[in-house]
């Protein structure tokens, strides 16, 4: 069983940061304030559940005011607590910085497993955790916008914005008070596959440095390399279906909560996620091995080029850690590995590329989609007939100076105005890349730096440093 203490999480994410403060050189003053949670909100609240008044549980931490408003998801799980919020906050504070998204961090938590309620209950709790939101004013396009997290996702958003704006009528930017909503309700094309397509970029990133791929014995590029993914959540499974689709990777293994099975020749991720949903299981998939639940974890340690944990915190500790034969482990979860489990792991050569970096696509569409709120105009909608007639019209000229007709095929492709969707991936591919290669430029230009997550943590403590620019960074 992985280590589920509650602290083990919050207590590696701030070893994380000491580790890479000691690289920044900046006054320990700014540290310790860009370290710790500016405000933890706890609160207890009633919902008639049945003929039951349950009592719910509920967090939401800001982790850091450095920039305004905060962002970060809501996470709907038996298993939150105070500490785990405080670590998925402190974690998106440092993930904004990292990918340029000009927000501080927070969380939030609601105690309760989702699965043990009806919809119309799910719609009482949220309706009231969001009430207990406005009320302390700790949401607002300005001063706090939520999104999904494990547990949540566009119809939960639905119901916080419907919320909001009952109560804000006159706040004609109260779309803006949340992200990951549906996209007929102000929501963004891309968002739901946003997390997933970042985490592709991220790892065809990763694996497009000869040098690196040396290393790890691995050849450059995605093509054809193996992956094992822990968690078909929306994360997992859209990291596996992108990997397989546009990088050629194959999936040899897959853990859930039912158990976990394994395929050396690869399992289609869209037929499997069709065999799960029409058995309710993934187990018993055709042609592959199939582990029972209490075996689930053991997938983790199976053969293949890159292991990518999608689930939650913890799940590699150090007792499994040496056991790991992935050469990559791509964190597409909130804190997967422990740090002790770093140690061990980055000793014994493997690569981590971590979630602060690998996850941040999810934020990154966010940031988009709140932009698209306040701006109340969908992307795309001023220029996509410009830029194809544009393009119309230099394909013409084409023809007329070669006197040779494109097909029409080529006509379609080449003409095309780009949509919101397009704009989204291309926004997001930019954003990952970029962020890819300042991170490895911060490893590659200090030797006593031997981790990507250092490096990552580097980045984002100086970015956020640079917004405290008054407190003392001067001469
Ligand atoms: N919950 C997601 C994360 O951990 C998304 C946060 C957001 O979009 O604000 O990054």
């Amino acid at each position: 069983m992985a280590n589920q203490e509650p602290d083990v999480f919050y207590e590696s994410v701030q070893k994380y940061f000491d580790i890479a403060a000691a690289h920044t050189g900046l006054p320990e003053g700014l540290l310790a304030q860009i370290k710790v949670c500016n405000a933890v909100y706890r609160m207890h609240f009633p919902v008639q559940i049945g003929n039951e008044v349950k009592v719910i549980e509920a967090y939401r931490v800001q982790h850091s005011h450095h920039r305004s408003p905060t962002k970060g998801g809501i996470r709907y799980s038996n298993h939150v607590n105070q500490e785990e919020v405080m670590a998925l906050a402190t974690l998106m504070t440092y993930k904004c910085a990292i990918v340029d998204v000009p927000f501080g961090g927070a969380k939030g938590g609601v105690k309760i497993n989702p699965w043990e309620y009806t919809p119309q209950q799910l719609e009482k709790i949220t309706r009231r955790y969001t009430t207990e939101l406005i009320r302390l004013n700790l949401i607002g396009p300005g001063i706090d916008v939520p999104a999904p997290d494990y547990g949540t996702g566009p119809r939960e958003m639905s119901w916080i914005y419907d919320t909001y704006r009952s109560i804000h009528v006159d706040d004609i930017n109260a779309a803006g008070c949340v992200t990951g909503k549906p996209e007929n309700q102000n929501g963004i094309r891309g968002r739901t596959e946003a997390t997933g397509r970042g985490v592709f970029y991220g790892i065809r990133e990763a694996c497009s440095f000869a040098d690196d791929m040396k290393k790890l014995g691995l050849t450059v590029g995605t093509q054809g390399k193996t992956m094992v993914v822990q968690g078909l959540g929306n994360v997992g499974s859209y990291s596996a279906s992108i990997g397989q689709d546009e990088g050629g990777m194959v999936l040899v293994g897959v853990s859930e909560v039912e158990g976990a099975i394994y395929k050396k020749s690869g399992i289609d991720i869209h037929d499997l996620l069709k065999f799960r949903k029409e058995t309710g299981s993934i187990l018993k998939y055709p042609g592959a091995k199939s582990f029972p639940k209490e075996r689930r974890r053991e997938v983790l340690e199976f053969e293949c080029d890159i292991l990518i944990p999608a689930a939650l915190e913890n799940q590699i500790d150090k007792e499994n850690a040496p056991r790991i034969k992935a050469k990559i482990i791509a964190e597409a979860a909130n804190g997967p590995v422990t740090a002790e489990a770093q140690t061990i792991l980055v000793e014994g050569g493997h690569m981590i590329i971590p979630d602060l970096y690998l996850n941040a696509g999810g934020v990154t569409v966010s940031y988009f989609e709140w932009l698209k709120n306040l701006s109340h105009m969908r992307f795309g909608r001023m220029d996509k007939r410009f830029n194809q007639q544009t393009n119309t019209n230099i394909i013409n000229l084409v023809e007329e100076l070669t006197g040779k007709k494109a097909t029409e095929e080529q006509r379609r492709v080449i003409a095309r105005g780009a949509d919101e969707i397009d704009l989204v991936r291309s926004g997001l591919e930019e954003t990952m890349i970029v962020a890819y290669h300042q991170i490895r430029e911060i490893k590659m230009r200090k030797r006593s730096i031997k981790d990507l997550r250092t490096a990552a943590f580097v980045s984002a403590i100086n970015k956020i440093a640079s917004d405290y620019g008054s407190l003392g960074i001067w001469p």
